[in-house]
């Protein structure tokens, strides 16, 4: 349940509202909006009587929620979460470009993606070191040596990193080292690894699962933001359908329908949602013009001997082609790049 506090509410008043909804057995999350307070009650109960809140001093409105999600759901924050990281704001006017490898593969490697990647304008630089491969026997990763390598590289050029946690254990590593950590699809319902991450501040890149549906991300996010957690950064990055063409089909209709739902920022990741180069400007053209926050785009300096994901990413030349077109495309959608 939702209960969103008049303009002119006093602190007394809000804690009075909150007395009463741990009174109730809820456990209250606190949104403080340019305008309202809002407190979100999570808990067993849904029989209550919203009358009973708005007679209360300084409540405006008090609402059920329908919706399994509560803290991802847009009425929670109807004004929008802005994810700021530094001097990066997620949710905000800009788009937000985070570049890189698909893996951190050696010092050269990183070194030089990360230049060129900065100097086409990207905010964050990505790369992964802990790789959730498809077959055992493809590279893995550099794991901490390759977080070290991607931190100096980043520094270096003025970005931020966003790099995949893939197990709970890895997250103390993690916090050392990126700014976003990034759940994949492949961990979208590991609900331990989502719980952990609810226990952290700093804020997390949650990938759509494979086969899951958009309730089902919100749900996930949920997982996160019960802890108390909620940096949340969602990303549409394609999902399986009957299509061979593509790696995935890119689905650019949930961005706007997560816009709708949650509050939360989305991004878009057109490399794993097409799995083909030739197509990632196109859909991320799509995504920016569709809505998207951002957008997660593999490039390599060096992408036909990429050590994982070279088919579907840029040379550095078409990440720099990528941000011109994206300038224009979020002028007329009336962001800016
Ligand atoms: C990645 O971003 O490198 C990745 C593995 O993505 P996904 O989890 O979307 O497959
Ligand atoms: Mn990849």
């Amino acid at each position: 349940m939702l209960v969103v506090m008049q303009q002119e509410a006093t602190e007394a008043n809000i804690q009075a509202v909150i007395d009463r909804l741990v009174e109730m057995g809820f456990t209250v999350h606190r949104s403080t909006g340019v305008m309202h307070t809002v407190l979100g009650g999570v808990g067993p109960i849904d029989d209550f009587d919203p009358a009973a809140f708005e007679v209360m001093d300084g409540v405006k409105e008090c609402h059920r929620i329908v919706s399994p999600y509560k803290l991802a759901s847009r009425r929670f924050r109807p004004s929008g979460t802005v994810v700021r990281i530094r001097n990066v704001e997620i949710g905000g006017d800009q788009v937000v470009v985070m570049a890189g490898p698909c893996s951190i593969e050696n010092a050269e490697q990183i070194e030089r993606a990360a230049e060129q990647v900065s100097k086409a304008g990207a905010k964050v630089i990505r790369g992964g070191a802990f790789k959730p491969r498809s077959s055992p026997y493809s590279f893995q990763g550099l794991g901490e040596e390759g977080l070290r390598l991607i931190r100096g590289a980043a520094d270096r050029h003025g970005l931020l990193v966003v790099s995949e946690v893939m197990d709970h254990t890895q997250i103390p590593l993690m916090l050392d080292y990126v700014d976003i950590l990034q759940v994949g699809a492949r961990n979208m319902q590991n609900f331990n690894l989502l719980r952990e991450l609810g226990k952290i501040r700093k804020p997390v890149l949650l990938k759509r699962g494979i086969s899951a549906t958009i309730e089902e991300l919100l749900l996930s996010a949920e997982y996160v933001m019960a802890g108390g957690n909620y940096e949340v950064i969602l990303c549409e990055r394609g999902i399986r359908t009957f299509e061979t063409y593509t790696r995935n089909t890119m689905d650019i209709s949930a961005i706007p329908v997560v816009k709708k739902l949650s509050h939360l920022p989305i991004v878009a990741d057109p490399s794993h949602g097409t799995g083909r180069r030739d197509k990632v400007l196109p859909m991320a053209r799509a995504a920016v013009a569709a809505g998207a926050d951002g957008l997660l785009i593999e490039v390599h300096p060096d992408p036909d001997h990429a050590l994982s994901d070279g088919a579907q990413s840029l040379h550095p030349a078409q990440l720099t082609e990528l941000m011109s077109q994206l300038s224009l495309i979020a002028t007329a959608v009336g962001r800016a790049l």
